[in-house]
C-alpha cells in the first residue's frame, strides 16, 4: 500500500482548500456523467466527493472507470470548493470535492448482493447473513458507537466511585436465575457439564464476602428460553454489587448512573430522585410492573360496582373475588365494530375472554353491555367517570385478578399506539418497587422465588413466609424506562438463618439447596456483609439510547428470534471424534 491516508473521509472541509491529501476507502457510489467521473469515497466517518478529470495524466481516468461500488481504493489529490450549485449541505463534507491525481486500487469486490443502501428494506434474515456489509451502514456504525460509548461512561462512573470491575467464569454452575441453562459437556469429566452463568450473582455476592465491597463487570450471560421480542440467548448486563448498603444507597448511585448517560448521551437532565410505584400500585393502575407512564391512561375498578350486575358473567367474577377493569378513552368514541373485534381478537390471543364495551355519551351509557345496567350501577358509573363527557368504555374481567390486570396492561399499550396517545419525545423514569417475594408455580406445584432465592424478604414480613408466603414482599427493586424494564436488583439474604427459612418457603430441601449453592452457603457463614446489587440489561439500554428499533441493531453479531446465527451458521453437528471424546451420543431425531 503506498498511498496512506492523510485525513478520513468525514473530516475534510472548506478549511483545507488547496491540500493535497490522501484518503481511504470504499467506492460508495459512482456517477459518470460522460465528461466527469465522481465519486463517493466512504470509511466509518464520512464520505467524500472525488473527481476524475478526462484530460488527468496518464491511465488515471480510464482506471478510475473501472471502479465499482465497494471497491477498497486510495486516492491522492487536492482539496477544491465544489462549485456553488454543487454544494450540499446535508454532508459534513459537502462544501468540498478532491480532483484526484493518483489512484490505488487496494482491493476489488463481487458486486453485492444488495445495494447497501438498499439494506434497510431487505429482510432481516439476508441482513444478518451478510452481516459484514450490513455494518457498513452508517445507522449499525452509529448504534455500535454509540454501544461504546455507553460501555466507556459506565466503566468511568463506577470506577471513580471505587467499584471494581470484576471477570467472572463463563464456565461454572448453574446460577439461581431459574431460566434454562446452557450446558458445555465436560471431555476430562464425560458425563458431568459446566452450566453457562444466567448472570453473575453468586460470584458477585461471593466477592461481597471477600470484600471487595463495590463490584461491577459489564457481562455476557446466557439463558436458554423460547425467546421474546428483543431477547437474545446471550446478553450483556451492567452487573453490580455493593455492600453495607440498603435500598437508598442502591438507588442514590443509581440514579446518578442514569441521569450521567442521560445528560452524556442524549444531552437531557433528568430529574431525580426517580419517582417510586409499589408493585400493587402499578398492577392496580397499569396492569404492569414496568408501566409506560408516558401517558396517563389509568385503569378503573368496577369490581364492586358489578357486584349484582344482570350480566352474570360479571356478578359471577366480583362475588368470586375476581377483578374487573376498564379503560375510558375518549379518544376512541368513534371506535367502529371491527376496530373493536380486532382488539377482541388481540385480547383472546392472549388467553383472555375478551373485551366488553360501551359509551358513554354524556349522561348515558349506549350500546354494548349498557342495557344490563340498573339505576344503581349507572348513577355509580357516572361518578366514577365523571371527568370524561363522552368516550368509549373498554371491560375485561377474569377470575385472576392478575390476569385481568395483565390483559388490562397489554390493551392500554395497544391502545395507546393505536390512538397515538404516547408523547416520544418524553423520557419517563421509574422504578417499580415492594414486589411480591414469591410466585406460586402451578406446574410444580410449589412457591417459586419471583426474582432469587437470595433476594431479601422485607424484614417485616419475614413471619409470612411460613404462614402466607404469598403475601411476603421482597427487598427487590426494578427500573423502568418508558416501559421498558432495564434494570432489576435486590437487597440479598446475608444471614444463614433468614436463608434457610427463605429455603423452607420454596420447599427446597437442604440436601438440594447445598447441591445447587453449597458454595454460597458456606461463604456466607463466613462474616457475610449485608450487601445488595442490581443489574442493568446493556443491550435493552443502548437500543433506547440509540433509538433503535431492535436490541438485535445494537448488537454487532446477534442471533435470530430463533436463535440461529446467520452468517456463521450455529448451530452445527459436531463430528464423530468430537462425541466421542465427549463420551456423548446424539440420539436421532427423526424416530
Ligand atoms: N442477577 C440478577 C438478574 O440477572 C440481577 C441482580 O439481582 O442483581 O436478574
Amino acid at each position: 500500500m503506498n498511498l496512506k491516508r492523510t485525513h478520513t473521509c468525514g473530516e475534510l472541509s472548506s478549511k483545507h482548500l488547496n491540500q493535497s491529501v490522501i484518503l481511504n476507502g470504499w467506492v460508495d457510489d459512482w456517477r459518470d456523467l460522460g465528461g466527469v467521473l465522481f465519486i463517493g469515497l466512504r470509511d466509518r466517518y464520512g464520505v467524500t466527493q472525488i473527481v476524475f478529470e478526462p484530460e488527468s495524466k496518464g491511465d488515471l481516468y480510464q482506471n478510475a472507470k473501472k471502479l465499482r461500488s465497494e471497491f477498497v481504493i486510495a486516492v491522492k489529490g487536492l482539496v477544491r470548493r465544489r462549485p456553488s450549485d454543487a454544494i450540499n449541505p446535508e454532508m459534513k463534507t459537502g462544501d468540498i470535492e478532491i480532483v484526484c491525481s493518483e489512484l490505488e486500487l487496494l482491493n476489488i469486490s463481487k458486486p453485492l448482493p444488495f445495494e447497501l443502501k438498499d439494506y434497510a428494506e431487505k429482510s432481516e434474515e439476508l441482513r444478518l447473513k451478510y452481516r459484514y456489509l450490513d455494518l457498513r451502514r452508517g445507522i449499525l456504525q452509529n448504534n455500535l458507537i454509540m454501544r461504546h460509548k455507553l460501555a466507556q461512561l459506565t466503566r468511568e462512573y463506577f470506577s471513580d466511585l471505587n467499584f471494581v470491575e470484576i471477570e467472572t467464569p463463563v464456565l461454572t454452575k448453574s446460577t439461581p436465575e431459574g431460566a434454562r441453562d446452557f450446558l458445555v459437556p465436560s471431555r476430562m469429566y464425560p458425563g458431568k457439564f459446566y452450566a453457562m452463568p444466567q448472570s453473575p450473582q453468586t460470584y458477585k455476592q461471593i466477592l461481597m464476602i471477600s470484600g471487595f465491597d463495590r463490584y461491577f463487570q459489564i457481562v455476557k450471560c446466557y439463558r436458554d428460553e423460547d425467546l421474546r421480542k428483543d431477547r437474545q440467548p446471550e446478553f450483556t448486563q451492567v452487573d453490580i454489587e455493593m455492600s453495607f448498603v440498603d435500598e437508598e444507597d442502591v438507588f442514590q448511585v443509581m440514579e446518578k448512573y442514569m441521569a450521567r448517560l442521560f445528560e452524556n448521551l442524549l444531552n437531557i437532565v433528568i430529574n431525580t430522585p426517580i419517582p417510586r410505584m409499589s408493585y400493587d400500585q402499578a398492577m392496580e393502575n397499569y396492569g404492569s410492573d414496568k408501566p409506560d407512564l408516558r401517558y396517563d391512561l389509568k385503569i378503573q375498578n368496577l369490581t364492586e360496582i358489578f357486584k349484582d350486575s344482570a350480566f352474570n358473567i360479571f356478578s359471577k367474577i366480583s362475588q368470586e373475588n375476581g377483578f374487573i377493569g376498564a379503560l375510558v378513552l375518549p379518544e376512541a368514541r368513534d371506535y367502529s365494530r371491527k376496530q373493536i373485534d380486532l382488539l377482541n381478537e388481540y385480547i383472546k390471543s392472549l388467553g383472555g375472554a375478551g373485551i366488553a364495551t360501551f359509551i358513554k355519551n354524556d349522561q348515558k351509557f349506549d350500546g354494548g353491555i349498557s342495557k344490563f345496567f340498573n339505576e344503581d350501577e349507572k348513577s355509580r358509573l357516572l361518578s366514577q367517570f365523571k371527568s370524561s363527557k363522552q368516550a368509549m368504555i373498554f371491560v375485561i374481567a377474569d377470575s385472576s385478578i392478575e390476569k385481568a390486570q395483565i390483559l388490562l396492561g397489554y390493551l392500554r399499550q395497544k391502545l395507546a399506539e393505536d390512538l397515538d396517545l404516547i408523547d416520544k419525545n418524553v423520557n419517563v423514569l421509574s422504578w417499580t418497587v415492594d414486589f411480591p417475594l414469591l410466585e406460586f408455580d402451578p406446574e410444580e406445584q410449589r412457591f417459586i422465588a419471583r426474582h432469587h432465592p437470595f433476594t431479601s424478604p422485607k424484614l417485616t414480613d419475614l413471619d409470612l413466609l411460613q404462614n402466607k408466603p404469598e403475601l411476603a414482599r421482597a427487598r427487590a427493586y426494578d427500573l423502568i424506562w418508558n416501559g421498558n424494564e432495564i434494570a432489576g436488583g435486590s437487597i440479598r439474604i446475608h444471614q444463614r438463618e433468614v436463608q434457610e427459612r427463605m429455603f423452607q418457603a420454596l420447599n427446597i430441601s437442604s440436601a438440594e439447596a447445598r447441591e445447587k449453592f453449597g458454595f454460597l452457603l458456606d461463604a456466607l457463614e463466613y462474616g457475610a456483609p449485608p450487601h445488595g446489587g442490581i443489574a442493568f440489561g446493556f443491550d435493552r439500554m443502548a437500543m433506547l439510547f440509540a433509538k433503535a428499533d431492535s436490541i438485535r441493531d445494537v448488537i454487532a453479531f446477534p442471533k435470530t428470534s430463533s436463535a440461529l446465527a446467520l452468517m456463521e451458521n450455529a448451530p452445527t453437528p459436531v463430528s464423530e471424534k468430537q462425541l466421542r471424546e465427549l463420551g456423548l451420543k446424539i440420539k436421532d431425531h427423526s424416530k
